[in-house]
């Protein structure tokens, strides 16, 4: 049999035959592209026609085709639907993708070419679009160390070999710490607190262990998170919560406090070499946020807000605590338990009250009618597209006109072989090609609640959030409508991409919008009020609290890249210093965050952990935008869907959020949402 990467499609809308591919056709089809690629980009070299914007950054633009749409099928399907196959697959396919890049991005005589075109930019009277694409390509040759003579190159090399060294032994002590760590209950009086279900799955967690009439708890957070929140044994939560507070912080073989340090300096040195003064510098020069001053002054400004508001908490807890015949001195591990309590008792409003009135398939046509009322776009199952999955649904998404604009593949229940947790992904992405606009192909992912027997799959109100936030990301690659692949969609600025997202979780807490599909699944009765007047006084419970903990992180994270590290001595100490305003409970000497802070370390969020409140405050502005003329007003979605979502990172953030908006984001929007800002 052919390979279907290799032959035409043939499928509706030129979607990926999943049904024809398997396993074998991957290797094959990865190895074609890369030769592909290589020879597209020696054409690009070897052209005796002076470099231009349309002969080099173009062309370059078009590169790899083949290779894109197999590669991201695979990485794609390997998240939502693994095997051990795939992942031995991967293991092969993970360095010739990484040689390929390399290829391409260490080519002297491509980079020359660019330069040239670069060099001439002001002259070359390119629209914005074009502007921002030779922007990008010219520095992601540069920020890889273009310009570098050869000795920096080899340098340069040295380094990113040692980080990718580091990252990897920083997220292996983790993880070794993680697994060697498990609690066992051989007493049922211990479970005391514990919902049904946690206590279940803790049985079941003990007997993968072999250890019988046990429950056994770890540090994975759907384990440990629940354990915190409910169980009545304060010396176990103790006990776990030093447990997952020290990983790797133990001065044992899995320490992580040298090799921190050291990726903190390796980043450090990368960063001036390449001519930046730090490494947040390098970092924010391509983001919304654009420099270290403004992110510090930014946490500033939400710290000095929210901390009284967070001391106010903190006092009511303690008195709530003491009223309950609760500890006097509390500590730590004690404020999830007794937040959740006091929440419980303020708001008497949980999961199961709200669940039968949101049955899955009414919040997906409530999220549709959203998108129907703010965009005129229209979803029709199309049964006749191929999928990966029985239980995936295939849509057609059409705009007011009737005119085609993308597929939309949703896939919502868990099963082996699907990642935890929910996103937002695309097989193909918008670009026009040819005077050809090719329609992207975009999926949702999630896990949730599965329909059983007797009932459908009714939601939790963090599920329906859930699903609004990841069909928020869907409708900035449905609607996207650019020229370039690489800039379109949610090819934005890390601290920019999740405005789409974020902004349409506002539309589960508006009256409005939940009349529209929030019916119990039974009697049709519409969501009561009070429910609703419940869910949003609730959402605010501790947003003090909340938001010092993230801006805490997010300055840690900020302190590790903003100055050069080398003279840091304590890990320990420079944590407890950096931290001491937000950290409002007395401390805990055997913890410390940054030796487990994947986030940061090993992972890509460096000088990126701001964002989460960063972009909070731009959705929370923009929604604030449709509340003032209403929440479904015609011209505000317009002017969001104009300048927003069918923009993708086709010029900076800035520009576009203030052609929407008429300025910039008010960074009170989100304190007033969240109810933290004083009047004055
Ligand atoms: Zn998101």
């Amino acid at each position: 049999m052919k390979n279907p990467f290799l032959s035409d499609f043939n499928t509706p809308y030129n979607t990926i035959p999943f049904d024809k591919i398997s396993i074998e056709h991957y290797l094959p089809a990865i190895e074609e592209g890369i030769k592909k690629g290589l020879l597209e980009i020696d054409a690009i070299v070897n052209n005796i026609d002076k470099p231009n914007f349309s002969n080099t950054i173009e062309v370059l633009e078009k590169v790899g085709a083949l290779i894109e749409i197999v590669s991201m099928t695979f990485s794609n399907l390997n998240l939502a639907e693994t095997s051990k196959e795939m992942q031995t697959l991967a293991k092969v396919l993970s360095p010739k993708l990484s040689d390929y890049a390399n290829d391409i991005i260490l080519n002297v005589a491509l980079y020359y070419r660019i330069e040239i075109v670069y060099s001439q930019k002001d002259d070359l009277t390119l629209n914005a679009e074009q502007m921002m694409l030779l922007e990008k390509t010219f520095k992601g040759f540069v920020r890889n160390g273009s310009k570098l003579n050869d000795i920096q190159k080899v340098t340069l090399r040295k380094i990113d070999k040692d980080l990718a060294q580091l990252s990897l032994s920083f997220s292996e002590n983790v993880l070794a710490e993680n697994n060697a760590y498990q609690l066992v209950i051989t007493n049922s009086s211990d479970l005391s607190g514990l919902p049904e279900g946690i206590i279940e799955a803790a049985k079941i967690m003990a007997a993968e262990k072999g250890k019988e009439n046990a429950w056994v708890f770890t540090l994975d957070f759907p384990s440990y998170g629940p354990f915190m929140m409910y169980s009545d044994n304060r010396n176990l939560k103790e006990q776990i919560f030093k447990a997952y507070g020290s990983k790797a912080f133990k001065n044992n073989e899995f320490d992580n406090q040298n090799i921190l340090k050291q990726i903190a300096v390796f980043r450090h040195d990368r960063a001036v070499l390449l001519g930046f003064k730090s490494h947040a510098d390098f970092v924010l020069e391509e983001r919304m946020a654009e420099s270290p001053t403004k992110v510090f002054s930014f946490l500033e400004n939400m710290l000095d807000s929210a901390l009284p508001f967070a001391m106010l908490e903190l006092e009511e807890l303690k008195e709530y605590i003491k009223i309950n015949g609760g500890p006097i001195d509390i500590k730590k591990w004690d404020i999830s338990y007794y937040s959740e309590k006091l929440k419980k008792e303020k708001f008497a409003i949980d999961d199961e009250l709200l669940r039968p009135y949101f049955k899955l398939e009414n919040v997906v046509n409530g999220v549709f009618e959203t998108a129907q009322k703010l965009y005129g776009l229209s979803f029709v199952q199309r049964p006749d597209i191929p999928i990966y999955h029985k239980d995936v649904i295939a849509y057609e998404v059409k705009n007011l006109d009737g005119e085609f604009l993308a597929v939309l593949y949703a896939d919502f229940f868990p099963r082996a072989g699907k990642r935890q947790g929910a996103w937002m992904t695309s097989f193909v992405n918008q670009k026009i090609e040819n005077g050809i606009n090719i329609r992207p192909h975009i999926s949702i992912v999630c896990n949730f609640t599965k329909p059983t027997d007797s009932k459908p799959s009714l939601l939790t109100f963090n599920e329906v959030t859930t699903l609004f936030h990841e069909f928020g990301h869907a409708l900035h690659g449905i609607c996207a409508n650019g020229r370039y692949g690489s800039l379109t969609g949610t090819s934005v600025y890390w601290d920019f991409v999740e405005l789409p997202s974020q902004i349409l979780e506002n539309w589960c807490y508006e009256k409005e919008c939940l009349d529209l599909f929030a019916k119990h699944y039974q009697t049709g009765e519409t969501i009561p009020t009070d429910y609703i007047q419940k869910i949003v006084s609730s959402s605010n419970f501790h947003s003090g609290l909340a938001t010092i903990r993230q801006v805490g992180l997010a300055i840690l994270d900020m302190a590790w890249h903003s100055k050069d590290p080398k003279d840091i001595k304590s890990i320990k100490d420079f944590e407890v210093n950096v931290t001491s305003k937000t950290d409002l409970l007395s401390l805990v000497s055997e913890t410390c965050t940054s030796c487990s802070f994947s986030h940061i370390f090993p992972g890509g969020y460096s000088s990126g952990y701001y964002s989460y409140k960063w972009a909070e405050v731009i959705d929370a502005d923009a929604f604030e935008a449709f509340k003032e003329k209403g929440i479904f007003n015609k011209v505000v979605a317009e002017s969001f869907y104009e300048n927003i979502l069918s923009k993708g990172g086709s010029e900076h953030p800035t520009i576009l959020y203030k052609r929407f908006r008429g300025r910039d984001a008010d960074p009170n929007a989100l304190l007033r949402r969240s109810g933290l800002l004083t009047k004055k």
